[in-house]
C-alpha cells in the first residue's frame, strides 16, 4: 500500500480509563485519520512499568471500539510498523539511542535526584525557569568511565543547544517559538534504562509514519525537545496541533464536579455512542450542520481549520440533547436491546414493540425503562406522594365509577374515562390525573390509553380496587 497523506494516531498511557478529555483527542485524531485515503493508528505508551495495566489497555480498546474509532493499525490489527507496544520497542530505541550517542547529542548524568531538586528550588526562587545546569554535559571520558566503574547509574541527557529558536507551526494554534536557552538538556533515558515519553513518543510517531499528531495543549511545550529530537536523528518531523483543553462552566479543567465522567461510565449509563461522538466532536470543532452524524460523516467533514483555540466547555446539557437525539432516530430493536435484562426480565416478550413504542419518548436512559416496565408490569405499584393526595382528593366514588367503567370498557380508554365523565361530572385535569396516578403512581408520563392496553384490564381494576 502507498503512503497514506495523512496518518493520524492515539497514544494512551494506559494508566486510567478513558474519560471525556483523552476521548475527545482520541475522536479528533481519529476523525482525521478516517478520512478517505487516511490512516489512524493506535499505539498503547506503556513505558511507565508501575502504572500500566493490562487491564486499562483492554478496556481503551473496547472504549474505541464502542465509540466507532476503529484503527486501521495497532494492537489486535496488526500493521507494518508494530509493535505497538512502546514495552516492546525497547531494542528500537536502543538503535536510536546509539546512534545519538556516536553523534554526540546525547551524554550520560549522574546528578542524583536530590541535587537536582535542591537546583530547581533554587532557580525557581530566583524566578528562572527550572532547567538543568549542565553539569554533567562537560565530563570527559575517563571521568564518566570512573563514575560507571564506581557504579553510577547515569540517566541520558540530549544536548540542547544554546541561543536558538525552535519554531514550529503549530495547526490549531499556528507558529509556535520556543527559545533553547529555556529548555535545558533533557533526560530521554532514566537510571532505570527507560526510555523518557519526550523520546519515545516522537521516534515512535516518525518510525510508524505518523504525519498529524493532535494532542493536548498540556503537550505543547513538550513539542519543541522532540523537534529536536527528530531533528538530530535525521527523522521527519510529523505536523503538530495542541487541542485546547476542556474546562467545566466555572473555567476550571474538566473534572468529576463538572460531569465529567470516563466513557465506561457513559456506557454502563447507557449513553449511545453516537451521542458521545455528536457531542464530543462538537465539542472544540465546529460543524457547520446540526445533524446527527455517524463517525464516517463526521471524519468526511472534520476539519483542521474548524479547531477552536479557546478551551472548550463541558456542558452535560448538550451531552443530553445528543443521547435523545440519538435515542430518537434508534430502530425498536435497538432500543428494546438497549433496555437491557432488566426490562426483559419484566415485559412479556410480546408487549416488547408496543412498551418501546410508549416509552421511548420518556426515557433517556435505561434505567427510566425499567421504571416504567416496573410501574405497567409489577405490583405492588407504589404512589408518590402527588399521586397519593391527587388519589385522595378524587374520593371512593370517582374510583367505585371507575371500577365500573373499567368492567364495561377494558383498553379502551376513550371510552372508560368517558364512561367516568358521564357518571361522575369530573373533567379535564380532575379527570385524568386521578386515574394517571391510580394506575402508574406518577402524575407524568407516557399516553394513558397506551398504558392501559399494556397494562391489561385485570391490572387495570385491580389497582383502581385499591384505591377505594
Ligand atoms: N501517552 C501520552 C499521553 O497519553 C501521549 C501524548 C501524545 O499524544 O503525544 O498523554
Amino acid at each position: 500500500m502507498s503512503n497514506p497523506v495523512i496518518k493520524t494516531r492515539f497514544a494512551p498511557s494506559p494508566t486510567g480509563f478513558i474519560h471525556i478529555g483523552n476521548a475527545r483527542t482520541a475522536l479528533f485524531s481519529a476523525l482525521l485519520g478516517l478520512r478517505e485515503g487516511s490512516q489512524f493508528l493506535l499505539r498503547i505508551e506503556d513505558t511507565d512499568r508501575d502504572r500500566s495495566r493490562d487491564e486499562f489497555v483492554n478496556a481503551m480498546q473496547e472504549d474505541l471500539w464502542w465509540l466507532d474509532l476503529k484503527w486501521h493499525e495497532g494492537p489486535v490489527v496488526g500493521g507494518n510498523n508494530g509493535p505497538y507496544h512502546q514495552s516492546a520497542r525497547e531494542s528500537i530505541y536502543d538503535k536510536h539511542i546509539a546512534h545519538l550517542t556516536e553523534k554526540g547529542s546525547v551524554y550520560p548524568c549522574f546528578c542524583s535526584e536530590s541535587e537536582l531538586s535542591i537546583a530547581r528550588k533554587i532557580q525557581l526562587s530566583s524566578g528562572q525557569p527550572p532547567r538543568y545546569s549542565g553539569k554533567c554535559a562537560k565530563l570527559s571520558a575517563n571521568a564518566v568511565k570512573t563514575l560507571l566503574e564506581k557504579g553510577g547509574k547515569p540517566t541520558l541527557r540530549f544536548r540542547v543547544p544554546n541561543d536558538t529558536i525552535v519554531e514550529f507551526d503549530d495547526i490549531v494554534r499556528g507558529k509556535q517559538p520556543f527559545k533553547t536557552n529555556d529548555i535545558g538538556d533533557f533526560i530521554i533515558r532514566r537510571s532505570d534504562h527507560s526510555t523518557a515519553f519526550f523520546f519515545s513518543n516522537a521516534v515512535d510517531d516518525a518510525d510508524m509514519g505518523v504525519t498529524h499528531v493532535l494532542r493536548g495543549e498540556d503537550h505543547l511545550a513538550n513539542t519543541p525537545r522532540q523537534i529536536m529530537l527528530l531533528n538530530a536523528l535525521g527523522l521527519r518531523v510529523p505536523q503538530y496541533g495542541h487541542i485546547s483543553l476542556i474546562v467545566g462552566d466555572d473555567g476550571s479543567p474538566l473534572s468529576k464536579r463538572h460531569g465529567s465522567r470516563s466513557i465506561r461510565e457513559l456506557r454502563a449509563e447507557g449513553y449511545f455512542p453516537l451521542a458521545v461522538v455528536n457531542y464530543l466532536g462538537r465539542l472544540g470543532h465546529f460543524y457547520e450542520s446540526d445533524d446527527m452524524m455517524s463517525v464516517t460523516t463526521l471524519a468526511a467533514r472534520f476539519d483542521l481549520a474548524r479547531l477552536g483555540k479557546s478551551p472548550a466547555r463541558f456542558d452535560a446539557h448538550q451531552l443530553l440533547h445528543w443521547q435523545q437525539r440519538a435515542l430518537a432516530a434508534a430502530t425498536v430493536d435497538e432500543l428494546w436491546e438497549w433496555m437491557g435484562p432488566d426490562v426483559h426480565n419484566l415485559v412479556p416478550p410480546e408487549r416488547a414493540q408496543e412498551f418501546v413504542h410508549m416509552i421511548r419518548g420518556n426515557v433517556s436512559f435505561p434505567v427510566h425503562a425499567v421504571h416504567w416496565a416496573k410501574i405497567i408490569f409489577h405490583d405492588p405499584l407504589i404512589l408518590n406522594d402527588q399521586a397519593r393526595e391527587t388519589v385522595a382528593h378524587a374520593g371512593h366514588q370517582f374510583f367505585s365509577q371507575a371500577l365500573l367503567a373499567a368492567n364495561l370498557h377494558p383498553g379502551n380508554f376513550k371510552e372508560f374515562s368517558e364512561e367516568i365523565r358521564k357518571h361522575t361530572s369530573a373533567k379535564g385535569k380532575a379527570l385524568f390525573m386521578p386515574l394517571r396516578a391510580a394506575l402508574t403512581g406518577e402524575l407524568g408520563g407516557p399516553e394513558m390509553a397506551q398504558i392501559l392496553v399494556l397494562m391489561g384490564p385485570e391490572r387495570v381494576k385491580q389497582r383502581l380496587h385499591a384505591c377505594l
